[in-house]
């Protein structure tokens, strides 16, 4: 997908084999190492700083507990005062009520669950390629139906 979209360049081709990815109208051959053209300003992306703003967003405004997009807070997942970091795998949105409710308590002593393993979020590039490969194997799907 970078390279059909000109954000990646071809940094070499296999010597013995590559892969080729056919539509109706391209081939694609696949290189073994792909590099991001210059001046793409995703080059210069950096990990999001943990504040209300980048956690709501990778969260979609959404309570993590309950699914509430109302009133909401950051919430230590492990509490701070119990260790818990500021970090991207330690924070998420909650709402007031989830967040009052849980307190300073750790997750099991709550039986409250999170509805997605927090973690950082992902380079916008890789993300597209992520979204590259499902779409990849889509393709595959379709053009190796499976024997009945
Ligand atoms: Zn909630």
């Amino acid at each position: 997908m970078l390279l059909v979209t000109g954000q990646a360049e071809t940094l070499e081709f296999s010597s013995t084999q590559h892969w080729e990815v056919r539509s109706p109208s391209v081939v694609l051959q696949i290189p073994d190492h792909i590099r991001l053209t210059s001046g793409n300003p995703e080059r210069h992306w950096k990990l999001p700083p943990v504040n209300r703003r980048e956690v709501f967003r990778r969260d979609n405004h959404t309570c993590q507990y309950c699914g509430s997009t109302k009133h909401l807070t950051l919430d230590h997942v492990i509490p701070r005062s119990k260790g818990g970091t500021h970090t991207w795998d330690n924070v998420v949105a909650a709402c007031e009520k989830c967040n009052s409710s849980k307190g300073d308590r750790l997750l099991h002593e709550t039986g409250m669950v999170l509805q997605t393993k927090p973690k950082a979020p992902m380079h916008p590039a890789l993300a597209k390629l992520s979204e590259g490969i499902a779409f990849a194997e889509q393709f595959w799907k379709e053009q190796h139906p499976v024997d009945p």
